[in-house]
């Protein structure tokens, strides 16, 4: 046991709804319950026989081995897209860009935003959008840094962002 029994479990749901336990770099669907907890196996099923038994405290007791490595960029890519719905996502980001774009139209800005020799202000305008993918407890300093690193001309879409 040692290091593996103190990790927890944790849960997650796909787009269809199916719960999925995730452990040590290893996705899970439920099989079945266990007189000592439940019975969860490799969601990769048809090649792997992995199984862990978990607790009810989401601990878990004991786990047969997998037959490949563990893919934590698999998992940590289902628990993202579970915190944060593909539809809400882009809903937020939509609106989010649309109502920047309109106050760069506001700032009389459209027009220098297409000409092509204002390269640096769409860059600077497009990873202004791309705030919105910044953990919220960097937000503030991400946005301090492009602030300042922006070209004169978006200040006032920054000013903007920053009151709201
Ligand atoms: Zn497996």
């Amino acid at each position: 046991m040692g290091e593996a029994s103190t990790s927890k479990v944790r849960y997650t749901s796909t787009q269809r709804g199916a719960k999925k336990a995730i452990y040590d770099g290893f996705m899970y669907v439920f099989h079945r319950e266990k007189k000592d907890g439940a019975g969860w196996r490799c969601d990769l099923r048809g090649n792997c026989n992995g199984r862990i038994t978990v607790l009810r405290d989401d601990t878990v007791l004991d786990q047969q081995p997998h037959t490949h490595e563990p893919d934590w960029g698999r998992c940590k890519a289902q628990e993202t897209r579970a915190a944060f719905p593909d539809a809400d996502v882009a809903g937020c980001l939509f609106h989010f860009g649309q109502a920047q774009w309109r106050q760069l139209q506001g700032a009389g800005l459209a027009v220098a935003y297409h000409l092509e020799a204002n390269e640096e202000m769409r860059a600077n305008f497009h990873t202004l959008i791309a705030l919105a993918f910044v953990p919220v407890d960097d937000v503030e300093d991400a946005f301090d840094a492009l602030s300042e690193a922006s070209v004169l001309n978006l200040q006032p879409i920054f000013d903007h962002v920053e009151e709201n």
